[in-house]
């Protein structure tokens, strides 16, 4: 089944301590579309400006993502820079120029109308809440993000976006802004309130947890050596999630389990290297081989009801 994303689509300047880029492409909706294009058609609904460079439009379209939806307004291309310190799990904004996206107004073309899956990427809460007013059937699974900039800034807004989403996938500071409540148990039993039947936690190099009313699922992240540049990891989870999910149409929770290690595969690639370059140079083989590793990582026994050797004068 196919995914309709919309999201930013970016330039960023990122610099960490080792190294920066002043202009990488970027964007929520980039790195998810790459992310999801591996599994499932994809189409991407947004803005760029003039200065957006052919090569980068040309990458996207060769990994098959339908760019139809993505338009070219007289203007600059959305921009954001920001820095990693010695914690590469937590990017700090520097600056974050709408450009393009000031005005701009989302249309779904009459075909997108009706897409099985949707993904409202980061972005303006209102946008998001414009596409979900143009939808003319109920998609089988709604998936949203946003970031501390739209808590901050549009709290109302995202909250409505926030009670229509059948998932959030938001990360760990954020949802503890969103709330207020520093435990992330109570935080995600708290969105879990607002109406998504599903919250997912991103939780950078400490992997990711899945609450749902029945259901904990936690999945660390790959162990490397070496990360680059975290930024877009969080929204090349999603996409691996998102795109998994689509692939298979299958919703149940032993397939909801599958897409977390499917989305922490994804990101591992994502953060080995500057923007999306080494997400979108990875192979079909490469995400299957990183597929089974964590399989390896994360079995621990085919018996949970092991009985564990006690002795019998503590804890009787
Ligand atoms: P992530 O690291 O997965 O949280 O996402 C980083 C991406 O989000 C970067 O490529 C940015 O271009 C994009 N981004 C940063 N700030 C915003 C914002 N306020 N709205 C939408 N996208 C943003």
């Amino acid at each position: 089944m196919s995914i309709l994303v919309v999201g930013s689509v970016a330039y960023d300047a990122v610099s960490t301590p080792t190294a920066s880029l002043k202009q990488s492409l970027g964007g929520s909706a980039t790195f998810f579309s790459l992310a999801a294009s591996y599994f499932a058609p994809v189409s991407v609904v947004g803005v760029v400006g003039e200065d957006f460079r052919w090569e980068d439009l040309h990458m996207l379209e060769e990994h098959g993502i339908d760019t139809g939806g993505l338009v070219k307004r007289p203007g600059k291309t959305f921009r954001w820079v920001g820095e990693y310190g010695q914690d590469m799990n937590e990017a700090h904004t520097l600056d974050t120029q709408l450009n393009v996206f000031a005005n701009f107004k989302p249309v779904l073309p009459a075909a997108a109308r009706k897409p099985p899956f949707l993904f409202l990427a980061n972005i303006d809460p209102d946008l998001q809440q414009a596409v979900l007013g143009q939808l003319q059937d109920r998609p089988r699974l709604v998936g949203g993000d946003t970031m501390n900039f739209w808590i901050q800034g549009k709290g109302d807004s995202l909250a409505k976006v926030i009670g229509a989403v059948g998932t959030l996938l938001i990360n760990e500071g954020e949802i503890r802004l969103l709330t207020g409540e520093p435990n992330l148990v109570k935080a995600a039993r708290q969105v879990l309130r607002q109406g998504p039947g599903m919250v997912v936690v991103k939780r950078g190099e400490y992997g990711a947890i899945c609450f749902t009313k029945d259901d904990v699922f936690a999945t660390p992240a790959y162990p490397l050596e070496t990360v680059v540049d975290p930024t877009g990891a969080g929204d090349t989870f999603a996409g691996g999630f998102m795109g998994y999910l689509a692939a298979t149409g299958d919703l149940s929770i032993a397939s909801v389990r599958r897409a977390m290690i499917v989305g922490s595969v994804m990101a591992s690639f994502t953060v080995e290297d500057f923007g999306p370059a080494r997400l979108q140079s990875a192979t079909a083989q490469e995400i299957q081989e990183r597929y089974r590793e964590f399989w390896k990582l994360t079995y621990f026994d085919g018996n949970g009801e092991r009985p564990l050797p006690r002795r019998t004068s503590v804890g009787a």
